[in-house]
Parts: structure tokens; sequence; C-alpha cells
């Protein structure tokens, strides 16, 4: 089942290559040469945007050393969408596996805000 999971991920554009190619609309809020940030379709707080690579990494733990660049990059993006919304407390999430509730296979970084966040997170 995992294997078909995996298999499936790779033959199939994922819903944030459709996104990035403009096959499907979504509420882009931000886009450069590497990344998209979207509002996420079903919000888990007042702000809740995905950032995107626009070169697909299936997930974190499929990340090579030599992405190292894009990732960072794409933190600093955080930053500044946080900053440019005058965020002072936000959380990032980036969600690997099943099991942790990763539903997309396009690497991406939650940013949720604006409301109080509980520890452990569920
Ligand atoms: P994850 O569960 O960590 O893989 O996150 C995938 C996220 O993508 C979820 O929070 C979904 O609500 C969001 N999502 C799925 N489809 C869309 C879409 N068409 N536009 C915006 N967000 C989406």
């Amino acid at each position: 089942m995992f294997l078909l999971w995996n298999i499936a991920s790779v033959v199939e554009k994922t819903i944030f290559e459709k996104i990035i190619s403009r096959e499907i609309p979504a509420n882009i809020v931000f886009e450069n040469d590497i990344a998209v940030i979207i509002r996420d379709i079903n919000p888990q707080a007042p702000v809740h945007v995905l950032i995107i690579p626009k070169r697909r990494i299936d997930r974190i733990e499929a990340a090579q050393d030599g992405d190292v660049e894009l990732l960072g990059k794409l933190l600093i993006m955080a930053r500044d969408f946080a900053k440019s919304h005058n965020l002072t407390g936000f959380r990032l999430v980036i969600n690997n596996g099943k099991q942790a509730g990763e539903t997309a296979p396009h690497l991406h970084i939650h940013l949720l805000s604006d409301r109080l966040m509980g520890w452990p997170p569920g």
C-alpha cells in the first residue's frame, strides 16, 4: 500500500503542481521564482497559508542535501510573509507521512497565525 501510494505520487501531478501551473484556481497571495504562497482551502487558523516550492519535493524526508538553499529560502519566505502581515506569533508546520497528517505529497510549509496555539499539537 505504501509502495502504491509512492508510485502514484510520482506519476500524477500533485494538486499543488496544478495550482502552480494555473490548471486549477487557488488564492495565491505571493509568488516568486522558487515558490508560491496560497491560502489554505480548509484554514485551521484565521491566517493559514501554505508555502510551496515550485520544484516538487515529495516531503521533507525526500529532500536532498543539495536542497538546503531552497529549504532555507522557504523559511525566509515564511519570515517575510509574517513580517509583511504584522504577525508576531505564528507557527510553521511540515507534516511528513500519513501518520503525521500529510495529505498532499508535495512538500509545503503551513504558516498558521492569529489564534492561540496549544501544545502539544494534536
Ligand atoms: P498536509 O495535510 O500537511 O499535506 O497539507 C495539505 C493542505 O493543503 C491541507 O491543509 C489542505 O487543506 C490544503 N489544500 C488541499 N487542496 C487545496 C487547494 N486546492 N487550495 C488550497 N489548499 C489546499
